[in-house]
């Protein structure tokens, strides 16, 4: 295609566009930055999407507060039942989803399937089922104050904005979309310049279920249009991306005091222990490394091998590499994928190089696939040590690096020797010791004998320690956090009009209140003892 640009003189031509704070009218056609993307599947070109300007961010905020009032208003029973609705426009909708995932992103049909869409559509139904409980009043019994009583309530935020990144382009922004919908909010997404077009198609279903368009929009751009999106007033952000593009959404936030949550990157180690059932850790570890070709911030992406099970379980993992079936998930029904983006490729050679020029050996794959499209062999390294980069940066691509250990202390510190913090595995046929060990790593989320289900299990919460973010997606607490948490605190039984603490203070009242500390706090005092009987 004449007008296809490398993604790199893309981004920058596009946020020299939308960088411009001047409100402009919208832009003609002819005239407008496009989103042009290769499909990674064959190289072939995927519809061109216009960028979204700054100035029409500005009208999709106005759009998305105005659509937001009525919705807020509405019974969450109601809600709950418009949100199934749209769940079941997913189902319906399916195969549609797949193949445009398939054509965007280059993965696997049954990961475009499960991944993906089942994702969304479990995790629409359980938080619409579960939304009342969720947010019903919460009473907070008080230990000092008993002649008065508290709760809490929760009110809709407002506008809620998402920016997503392009690895799981469905499931990542509908498993936040969703959430603050029923919570009572409006959302504007803006999808990774790579994916934006299963944004756009998720966004027809919405619009065919009869839900008011503006509650949910999506601003198809580039980093300036997210930019833009964090200035144009939004009530909280949901960012999902790199460290570094974290640091600065995260700053654009504190500048206008927005609160955000920062999905980052991953470094997920898996810990094999020397009681590990070797079939199924190697099985873990190829699905685990491998699946969306390692683009998932919770691959495995380094495995520490107890020295009694290391050379069994590396000679496994070989063969089952060896099984993979690796090309183009829209022509047939493959293993391994496309890689996403195209840089990966670079990422993923420079990490090879740098490992083997250290003493890494090459156990299966290693190489760039010459095909049309963006391919990359599914590649494991052993002898692998943190010397090399491959085992401290972030990988996301096809690459499962593996280090031998001698016990379970040296898995841990090395598991911990690391600037991330999302995920972890541990791999032991003794529960309790996986358990003791799950414990002491340093990782929002440890799975034992199982890989990256738990993104799927929506009730519990996701989200990083250290450099990989703060704040959490799914969990009951997740739903909360998208509204304002309201206290309200008012008296058991009538009050005096002259209050015995308020004004005016005398010798006297400071006296007994000087009596009362002594009495009621000192020691195993009448209050501690109150406290300590609290629920
Ligand atoms: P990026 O950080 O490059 O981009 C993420 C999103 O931020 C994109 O939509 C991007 O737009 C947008 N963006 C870029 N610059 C700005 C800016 N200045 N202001 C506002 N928005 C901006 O991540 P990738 O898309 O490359 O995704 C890969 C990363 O995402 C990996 O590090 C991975 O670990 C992480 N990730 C984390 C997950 C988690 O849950 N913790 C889950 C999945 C991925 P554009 O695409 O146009 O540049």
């Amino acid at each position: 295609m004449a007008t296809v640009t490398s993604l790199d003189s893309r981004k920058k031509k596009a946020i020299e566009a939308g960088a411009s704070s001047t409100p402009a009218p919208v832009d003609p056609p002819a005239a407008r930055n496009m989103l042009r993307n290769l499909s990674p599947a064959d190289g072939e070109p995927l519809t061109a999407v216009p960028v979204t300007t700054a100035n029409e961010v500005r009208g999709a905020m106005q759009r998305a507060k105005r659509a937001q009032t009525a919705w807020a208003r509405m019974p969450i029973e109601e809600r709950a039942e418009r949100i199934l609705r749209f769940r079941d426009a997913i189902v319906d909708n399916a195969d549609r989803l797949v193949d445009t995932l398939v054509r965007e992103t280059g993965k696997p049909r049954n990961e475009a399937l499960l991944h993906e869409v089942l994702v969304v559509a479990d995790l629409a139904g359980y938080f619409a089922h579960n939304a009342k409980r969720i947010l019903s009043h919460q009473d907070i019994s008080l230990h000092f104050l008993v002649h008065r009583k508290s709760y809490v309530h929760y009110a809709p935020k407002g506008v809620i904005g998402v920016i997503s990144p392009w690895n799981f382009p469905f499931a990542i922004p509908m498993g936040d979309v969703i959430p603050a919908l029923l919570a009572g909010n409006a959302v504007i997404v803006k999808p990774s310049e790579v994916t934006p077009l299963i944004a756009l198609e998720a966004k027809k279903i919405f619009d065919s279920t009869g839900l008011p368009e503006d509650l949910f929009q999506v601003i198809p751009g580039d980093g300036a249009t997210g930019q833009a999106l964090i200035e144009a007033g939004i009530q909280k952000l949901i960012f999902t991306g790199g460290v570094e593009t974290g640091r600065r959404v995260a700053a654009a936030c504190g500048a206008k005091l927005v609160p955000c949550v920062m999905e980052l990157g991953g470094k997920a180690p898996l810990l094999a222990l020397s009681d590990c059932d070797i079939e199924r850790t190697a099985r873990g570890i190829v699905y685990g490394g491998f699946c969306n070709s390692g683009q998932a911030c919770i691959s495995v992406e380094r495995v520490y091998a107890h020295r009694a099970i290391h050379d069994p379980l590396v000679r496994r993992i070989r063969e089952l590499v060896g099984d993979l079936k690796q090309g183009d998930a829209s022509k047939s029904f493959i293993d391994i994928g496309a890689i996403i983006f195209p840089k990966q490729i670079d990422v993923a050679e420079a990490l090879i190089a740098d490992a083997v020029s250290k003493g890494a050996e090459i156990i299966a794959g290693g190489e760039r696939v010459h095909r049309a499209g963006n391919y990359f062999q599914p590649t494991v390294l052993s002898e692998c040590h943190h010397g090399m980069n491959v085992m401290r940066e972030e990988i996301f691509g096809p690459i499962v690096p593996i280090q031998r250990v001698d016990s379970d202390e040296e898995a841990i510190a090395l598991a911990n020797d690391s600037h991330l913090g999302l995920n972890a595995y541990v791999f032991s046929k003794s529960r309790e010791r996986a358990l003791r060990v799950a414990e002491k790593i340093e990782a929002g989320s440890v799975v034992v004998n199982d890989v990256m289900l738990n993104y799927g299990a929506c009730e519990t919460p996701f989200g990083g320690i250290k450099e990989s973010g703060f704040g959490r997606v799914h969990g009951d607490d997740s739903l909360r956090e998208m509204c304002d948490k309201r206290h309200v605190n008012y008296g058991r039984m009538p009050m005096p009009s002259r209050d015995p603490l308020w004004f005016p203070y005398s010798s006297t009242s400071y006296k007994i209140f000087s009596k009362g500390l002594d009495v009621l706090f000192h020691g195993s005092g009448l209050v501690q003892r109150i406290a300590k009987r609290m629920p």
